[in-house]
């Protein structure tokens, strides 16, 4: 495989985060009995009129200038045609030629720390379909109730910047993060709130010649980006290595088998007729409302994970793992507020609490323990009244319950061992149980005080008090 690389196109959809739909004033709503929040104009009864809805288009505005986009100042509605169950009116009210956003780029950075930059061909409003639901049998049911949700393409630039399932990892959370932050998006991806079609294919390392591309459609999560495009690397590969052809089609992801499978083949782009929306007026961008919404733009990722690094001394990495999605960040930020050093609490957040909160499933906001609570308990352990290994056993009983690290200490009645006598006495012993580590450490192998301090601490259950241990056993050595 080594002689292959993959190229990837993405495309991306976002529902926007509005209280109503697109041209109609239905509630924008996840959820909700089916066909329940519909009328004329999301079923696209004869007769019924469009009126766009001007938060859409302010928030897509947003996310293009967010983007590093060029905004059109005059850009069309078009009509996109084609039969579908789920599109009552025929076709679908989208952009074509002059899309909102224009040539912009995000970048990522990749495990080696080195940034990449993404283009971005373009960014363009248009509006949801309505769902299928196959019920079983010969039966299908649909639901209107996303018909005219409030839309956000995002198509990458061609020919593609993208060259690993990685790097389409990385570049879709980071469009991810910056989406949430701005507001434009929640983000989901298992509620389909956003949603990824990577353009796969493959061609020599090396080589500028673009091979057949496959489309993976129902992505959704980050996960099954990564593997859907790793697996089509393996296969594109081995059927160009057997002589054989790959083929332009569509396929699904089957996440369970991790095998990507056959929808439907694509032998030439379909025929859409777009046309300009003849019930709209084309948008009109004046500089000073664009200037205004670029004023308006918050603290995006990479801004922040800049402050990150320079307010709070933190290291580069923790500050990208940090900043990778805004609940994380305010949280952080929160802690990191009073009187404990900043890379001790990206420490403790990064880790210690993502691995309870990746365990769990749950989300950063549901987290039980407080972000002042996550500061005191570290500070119990600056001041010597825990070990660090028992603060790990603390924050873990917090985030269970939900208690102060204080509480937690008492009931539990943990005790920081800090008597001499009793330290002294399990030194003596283990001491006497390692006389050949002793001799090591007296020829000057100061490594295997590590050794010796451990076994005190396994003596102790983890509850001496580290700094003295090691004070007391340089002591006695001499
Ligand atoms: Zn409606």
């Amino acid at each position: 495989m080594s002689n292959y690389e993959v190229v990837v196109g993405m495309e991306c959809h976002a529902e926007l985060l509005t209280n109503s739909k697109m041209f109609c004033g239905c509630a924008n709503e996840f959820g909700g009995a089916p066909n329940t929040r519909t009328c004329p104009v999301c079923l696209g009864l004869p007769g019924s009129l469009p009126v766009p809805n001007a938060r859409a288009v302010e928030l897509v505005v947003k996310a293009a200038l967010a983007l590093n986009c060029q905004i059109t100042p005059d850009c069309l509605f078009s009509r996109k045609n084609y039969f579908y169950p789920d599109l009552p009116k025929g076709y679908q009210i989208s952009q074509y030629e002059d899309p909102i956003g224009q040539k912009g780029w995000l970048d990522i950075t990749l495990s080696s720390g080195q940034t990449k930059r993404v283009h971005i061909r373009r960014v363009h409003l248009e509006e949801d379909t309505g769902k299928l639901i196959h019920a079983g049998g010969n039966e299908s049911e649909v639901d209107y109730n996303r018909s005219g949700v409030p839309l956000m393409e995002i198509v990458t630039e061609f020919p593609p910047d993208l060259h690993s399932a990685e790097e389409s990892k990385l570049y879709l959370e980071k469009l991810r993060a910056i989406l949430v932050y701005l507001g434009v998006s929640d983000g989901k991806m298992e509620e389909g709130h956003l949603r990824a079609e990577p353009n796969v294919s493959i061609r020599e390392t090396g080589s500028d010649i673009l091979g057949t591309k496959t489309e993976l459609k129902n992505l959704n999560s980050f996960r099954a980006v990564e593997r859907g495009i790793a697996y089509e690397l393996v296969r594109q590969a081995d059927l160009v290595q057997s002589g054989s052809e790959v083929r332009q089609e569509t396929l699904g992801w089957n996440d369970a088998a991790g095998k990507t499978y056959h929808m439907r083949y694509k032998e030439e782009e379909q025929e859409y007729r777009y046309f300009p929306e003849p019930d709209l007026i084309p948008l009109h961008f004046e500089p000073s409302d664009i200037e205004r919404w670029r004023a308006e733009l918050p603290e995006l990722p990479d801004a922040k994970r800049e402050r990150f690094i320079t307010s709070f001394g933190l290291r580069p990495y923790d500050a990208e793992v940090l900043t990778s999605s805004k609940p994380l960040a305010d949280y952080f930020e929160e802690a990191a507020a009073g009187d404990v050093d900043a890379q001790q609490i990206a420490n403790y957040v990064s880790i210690d609490l993502m691995k309870l909160v990746n365990a769990s499933g749950i989300d950063i906001a549901a987290v039980k323990i407080t972000p002042s609570a996550l500061r005191e308990l570290i500070q119990l352990r600056d001041k010597g009244d825990i070990t660090n290994n028992i603060a790990k056993s603390v924050l873990e009983e917090m985030f269970k319950s939900g208690r102060s690290a204080q509480e937690v200490i008492d009931s539990s009645g943990i005790k920081v061992v800090s008597d001499e006598g009793v330290l002294l006495s399990e030194i003596d012993k283990v001491i006497a149980a390692n006389q050949d580590v002793v001799a090591k450490i007296k020829a000057g192998n100061d490594k295997s005080i590590g050794f010796l301090v451990g076994q005190i601490m396994k003596a102790t259950k983890g509850q001496a008090r580290p700094d003295l241990v090691n004070k007391l056993l340089k002591e006695r050595i001499g």
